[in-house]
Order: C-alpha cells, then structure tokens, then sequence
C-alpha cells in the first residue's frame, strides 16, 4: 500500500482548500478506515485505491 505522504509528492493524492486529501483522478475526498494499529487506512470511494497515513 502507497503511503498519503509519496501519493502527494507524486500528485496521486492532492490537498483541497479545506486540508482534506482528496484522489486526484477522482475528485473525491477520502474516507478514513481504522487499522487498529498505527496510522489509517485512507480510501477513495470512487476508484477504491487505499493509502496508508501515518500520525
Ligand atoms: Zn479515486
């Protein structure tokens, strides 16, 4: 799983005005999953890719 941090710098994840992180070729902002361990799992409901966030 691609971490949020890489999939900005490679704009496959971008930011909107209100700081969400929001999937590039879809538009949407992402949903939050708990991992139950260290971090989240963010996913776009869309395209359903799934990234990894670390606190
Ligand atoms: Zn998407």
């Amino acid at each position: 799983m691609n971490s949020v941090r890489k999939a900005l710098r490679t704009g496959t994840l971008r930011k909107d005005t209100y700081e969400r992180l929001v999937c590039e070729d879809c538009g949407r902002p992402l949903r939050t999953d708990d991992r139950g361990g260290v971090g989240w799992r963010r996913s776009c409901p869309d395209c359903g890719r799934t990234w990894k966030q670390l606190p």
